[in-house]
């Protein structure tokens, strides 16, 4: 994309700042463009074409940043450096499993947050496994090439996929063949594969209905997520829910305003990879529903790990209570660490951890760095035998939460990262 292709998404952007402007009645109206690199993937047309370089990514990315400002836009992009290792794993074949080892070894782990990304190390396993990114990112690749991939069937044919390539350096429309003729791609049999509209879900209606005010039910429910659900991240489980609610036919209720949102609320985050037997969420419905019945529903439709427990009717005001005390127990002997202490050795270190009057430790939240003691937090902890540790944290005032992992790190002389290894079972809230 040359920098003339560049702004002219800078002068579609105005243009739909100026739309806004005179819809809202002069007001600025607040828009960010995002851009990122586009990465060719495997089974498209573009998969044999070679990705933007990190450098040239960067400067794409100076010149829509100087013009979005100049304009007093926002601008939002996909880190240049992320792309390239995103770009390699894309297209990649088997001989880079070397690479995610040695990546691993050296801490890489949630490479998806740019917090947690390190573009140094994974250049350092690419090189210490032999490979160069750019074999993968930087070769505009022969239509005979044999690809890692060729030997699956994604149903889409190769030589459609070919002259797809071709129309697209044309800049040729391709018809859409729900509406069209059909392109001979090679997914349809045209008897029981064939196009076909989707119905009008049911969330549009939803959203128009609670925009329309109709009354409403409020439900509390108590869940369990275990087993590989430990590994859901909080957004993950939002969306989970919202699928369950919507294959049991049940009918949510949504926010006013311009984006509806689902009426969801839940307590904490649980962090992921630890388990619990206690969880909650309110859900408002429209209409009555009875809690009963809508567990029965909701149990049919959710993932392996989560159960719903049981359903409570709540008062539609009613806030989300906030934890005083939670319960848990640490297994320390399970997990990668396998800490394994006599009986008579682990009761020892706990009187003599649980005796000492303060417990000073540094609390790592969101990149903010809080020193705390955490003796006033520690509401009890004790052996709870077989090897597992029974601990209750509360909540103190003006304090960061303290987590299991926190304690675990100070009684063990653990860094926070193998603390958070052991595994951890969540085993009751009191509100
Ligand atoms: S009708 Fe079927 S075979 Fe034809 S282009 Fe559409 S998806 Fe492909």
């Amino acid at each position: 994309m040359r920098e003339k292709h560049l702004l002219e998404i800078v002068r579609l952007a105005d243009c739909v700042k100026n739309i806004g402007r005179r819809a809202s009645g002069g007001k600025m109206p607040q828009i960010n463009v995002s851009a990122s690199s586009f990465i060719p993937k495997p089974w498209t047309p573009f998969q044999w074409e070679p990705q933007i370089t990190m450098e040239q990514g960067l400067g794409k990315q100076a010149v829509l940043r100087r013009e979005l400002s100049r304009i007093k836009l926002g601008f939002k992009w996909h880190d240049a450096d992320m792309s390239v290792v995103e770009g390699v794993f894309a297209r990649g074949d088997r001989r880079l499993s070397k690479a995610i080892l040695s990546a691993f070894r050296k801490g890489c782990r949630f490479d998806g947050w740019s917090e947690k990304f390190d573009f140094n190390k994974w250049m350092e396993s690419f090189n210490e496994a032999g490979v160069d990114p750019a074999f993968y990112t930087g070769r505009r690749r022969p239509f005979d090439e044999v690809f890692p991939w060729d030997h699956l069937n994604p149903g889409v044919a190769k030589e459609f996929l070919i002259k797809e390539f071709e129309r697209a350096i044309e800049l040729a429309r391709t018809p859409d063949c729900k509406v069209d003729r059909c392109s001979n791609c090679g997914l349809c049999d045209h008897k029981v594969i064939k196009p076909r509209s989707a119905k009008e879900g049911p969330v549009f209606d939803q959203a128009e209905k609670a925009a329309s005010g109709e009354e409403s039910c409020r439900v509390r429910f108590r869940f369990s997520k275990t087993g590989i659900a430990r590994f859901l991240g909080h957004l993950e489980l939002v969306s989970v829910f919202i699928r369950a609610i919507r294959r049991a036919g049940l009918p949510l209720k949504y926010s006013q305003g311009f984006h509806p949102m689902p009426k969801l609320s839940f307590g904490a985050p649980l962090p992921v990879g630890m388990e619990s037997l206690e969880e909650y969420l309110d859900i408002e419905f429209m209409g009555t529903i009875p809690p009963e019945e809508a567990l029965e529903k909701l149990n049919a439709q959710v993932p392996e790990g989560i159960r719903f427990l049981s359903a409570s009717p709540l008062p539609l005001k009613l806030s989300f209570p906030s934890a005083i005390m939670t319960e848990y127990i640490a297994q320390i002997k399970d997990g990668p660490l396998g800490i394994d202490i006599e009986p008579e050795n682990i009761e020892g270190l706990l009187r003599d951890f649980s005796a000492k009057d303060s417990i000073p430790v540094r609390i790592t939240r969101e990149d903010k760095v809080t020193d705390v003691d955490l003796k006033p937090s520690l509401a009890a902890l004790s052996y709870a035998g077989d090897s597992n540790l029974s601990l209750v944290l509360r909540k103190v005032e003006g304090t960061p939460p303290v987590r299991p992992a926190d304690v675990l790190a100070c009684l063990f002389g653990l860094s926070r990262e193998d603390a958070s290894l052991i595994p951890v079972l969540k085993i009751r809230t009191v509100q």
